[in-house]
């Protein structure tokens, strides 16, 4: 493969906009075979690389996205989605023969209101019974900064969940541990409803902070999402088979060190390091940051319910054990899954869970229990990490120049990680010809 020669007229995929890149020679390494790594292997090639290696310490690809298999049914560990038809990333996993499924999405919220629960439909944030809208800018990048620019009323409810969801104070994480929280967009119900929205038109701080579910708002950009078909593990399986049809040289079960991917053997190649960057710390000579670590469990179960599937309901009372509930099909049956703050006892997480679902329509019974996990997630950082991975990044950025590409390793959303990876790649692989270039 190296050194061979390319037509230079290849046709690329709508998803990069039909601009076309020089075939190139050099070899572009991925270390994590998660679906930020996959999808870096098509874009390399898409832009056209020809000589790509993917590395994934486990058998399996797909990463964090990646349920165990029970009886044939998935056990997922939370609801990932993708966007309706035209998604960037589903159109390109699309181009490699994936295939999605649109559905309607639905989802709900649970808050402490005034006299008790609040059940929130089509709303994934929480709902406060907040009457004053005022903001004032942040002043920090922390999560408290972000916290303290609402009014005290809807602050400190946050900040109890805070607490309950993570085991920190909001002032020890960064700010952008708001989305995978959810408590990025607020809906202070006791606000006029024309004043929040002519807040949220005026001014960028409150659509930022705000939110308004969207029945009474008519806003619906989120009302049709999409699921591969036959599950995830069928379109890892679809991935896997289209990468070996490009060229690209997957080594699963293979432990991609840091040492060797920043030494000499790799010192013409680009590396895209699509997982987690903490080995990279020690070889820069950079102190490891120590983030919040927090184990969250996963309990999946059998179930029935009446309403609509998929169907989250998120908890935001910072009350029981249970932070989300999860209802989706795999295999033709109806499964349930819990993510929870800490380990909890069967007859109570099944109370929990009715509480948490009785407010919205449909009617519910837990089967038994199929699967568990507990297990630490890298989505919240504090501000210290964030410091030391930009401090990473500086260090990698004078030993490699742009032929080192960060796996977005900050961010959370899957979208943004794509773009992220998207542009550092094409940096990467247009500077050889652009210095080529008469
Ligand atoms: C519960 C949950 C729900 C989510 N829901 C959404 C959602 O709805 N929408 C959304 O946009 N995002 C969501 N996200 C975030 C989204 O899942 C991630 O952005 C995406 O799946 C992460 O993919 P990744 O490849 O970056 O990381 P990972 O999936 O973590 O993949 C990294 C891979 O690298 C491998 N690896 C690690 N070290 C090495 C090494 N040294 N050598 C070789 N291989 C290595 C790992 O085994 C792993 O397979 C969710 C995340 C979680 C945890």
């Amino acid at each position: 493969m190296r050194g061979e020669k390319h037509d230079r007229n290849l046709s690329f995929p709508a998803s990069f906009g039909g601009r076309g890149y020089a075939p190139l020679e050099s070899r572009v390494r991925i270390v994590g075979g998660g679906l930020t790594g996959i999808l870096a292997a098509f874009q390399a090639h898409c832009m056209g690389a020809r000589d790509i290696e993917l590395y994934e310490r486990l058998d399996r690809l797909g990463g964090i996205a990646q349920p165990d298999i029970v009886d044939g049914r998935e056990m997922r560990e939370g609801c990932i989605y993708f966007g309706p038809e035209g998604d960037p990333i589903r159109t390109l996993l699309e181009e490699h023969g994936a295939e999605f499924a649109d559905f309607e999405n639905r989802f709900g919220s649970v808050s402490t209101g005034a006299d008790g629960l609040t059940y929130l439909d089509d709303f994934g944030g929480p709902s406060l019974p907040a009457k004053d809208i005022a903001l004032t800018a942040p002043e920090g990048e922390t999560l408290g900064d972000r916290l303290a620019s609402y009014s005290g009323e809807i602050a400190e409810p946050l900040e109890r969940y805070v607490r309950w969801h993570t085991g920190c104070e909001a002032d020890d994480l960064h700010e952008s541990a708001a989305l995978p929280m959810a408590i990025n967009r607020v809906f202070p119900a006791g606000a006029p409803l024309e004043t929040l929205a002519e807040a949220k038109r005026s001014d960028d701080l409150a659509n930022e902070v705000f939110g308004i579910p969207r029945k009474l708002w008519g806003y619906t950009s989120n009302a049709r999402a999409s699921l591969p078909v036959g599950g995830f593990d069928r379109l890892f399986a679809q991935c896997r088979e289209a990468l070996a049809k490009i060229g690209v040289r997957v080594h699963d079960s293979h432990f991609a060190t840091a040492k060797r991917m920043l030494g000499e053997e790799c010192a013409q190649d680009i590396v895209v390091w699509a997982a987690s960057p903490i080995p990279l710390f020690k070889p820069l000579g950079i102190a490891a940051p120590r983030g919040p670590v927090r184990k969250f469990a996963t309990y999946t179960f059998s179930a029935h319910w009446s309403g609509p599937v998929p169907f989250y309901v998120q908890n935001f009372t910072a009350r029981g054990s249970v932070f989300r509930v999860y209802v989706y099909k795999s295999a033709g049956s109806v499964l349930l899954t819990a993510e929870c703050v800490e380990k909890c006892d069967e007859a109570a997480l099944k109370r929990e869970i009715h509480t948490l679902l009785e407010g919205f329509d449909g009617a519910l019974s837990i089967g038994p229990q199929l699967h568990q996990s507990f297990k630490p997630r890298w989505l919240f950082h504090s501000l210290g990490t964030i410091t030391r991975l930009k401090e990473l990044r500086d260090a990698l950025a004078a030993h490699r120049g742009n032929r080192f590409v960060t796996g977005a390793w900050e961010t959370y959303a899957k979208g943004e990680k794509f773009v992220e990876v998207q542009n550092d790649l094409q940096n990467a692989l247009l500077a050889p010809v652009a210095v080529n270039a008469p």
